[in-house]
């Protein structure tokens, strides 16, 4: 029982890995379904034919998936021609084509569809204006809502107000947090 005890059936570790599948008497221990034919006189080819057979699996297995990718290629290209197509028509119907010889339900089914995407467009639209405003907010004085901020109001460090808004003199506490001012520095960007 030497072929166990050296290479112990593994196909990897052992350096005859036919012979090491399934010598007589080992018991068959083979990675590659030597089991069941100890005693063989042909077990060698059989190893062999074995491997071929596995190898010739994956090809297969290989072929297989290739073909199926290139079948959702296919597909895909498929839906895009069609995606294309339905592109085309619904711009020719926005641009004021394609209107004539419809029926009313199918009029009826436009209109929806047109109101819903012209309230898409008008709610993105107020979103951007909305951004906008309070970007252009946050660079405005908050007291005047006129002027660029440009002082900062110390100790609490709120860039909040402009120049002419800073020296006026009812301006003691900050006009964001209350803090009483001490100090305001003019800020150039
Ligand atoms: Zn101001
Ligand atoms: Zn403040």
């Amino acid at each position: 029982m030497h072929w166990g005890g050296r290479t112990n059936g593994d196909l990897v570790s052992g350096d005859a890995p036919y012979e090491s599948i399934a010598p007589a008497g080992a018991g068959g221990r083979g990675v590659l379904g030597g089991g069941g034919h100890g005693g063989d006189p042909a077990q060698g080819d059989g190893g062999s034919s074995d491997h071929v057979g596995l190898i010739r699996a994956l090809w297969l297995q290989e072929k297989e998936s290739r073909l199926a990718s290139e079948a959702k290629v296919l597909s895909l290209e498929e839906g895009a021609a069609a995606l294309r197509e339905e592109r085309d028509k619904l711009k020719a119907t926005l641009n004021g084509e394609g209107f004539k010889g419809r029926s009313l339900q199918e009029l009826e089914h436009l209109e929806k569809d047109l109101r819903k995407a012209l309230e898409g467009v008008c709610g993105e639209r107020d979103r951007i204006v909305q951004q906008q405003l309070a970007k252009e907010e946050q660079r405005l004085c908050v007291v005047c809502q006129e002027n660029e901020r440009s002082v900062l109001l110390l100790p609490c460090r709120h860039l909040c107000v402009c120049r002419g808004c800073s020296e006026r003199q009812e301006l003691t506490l900050c006009p964001l947090c209350r803090d009483h001012i001490t100090e305001s520095l003019v800020v150039y960007s």
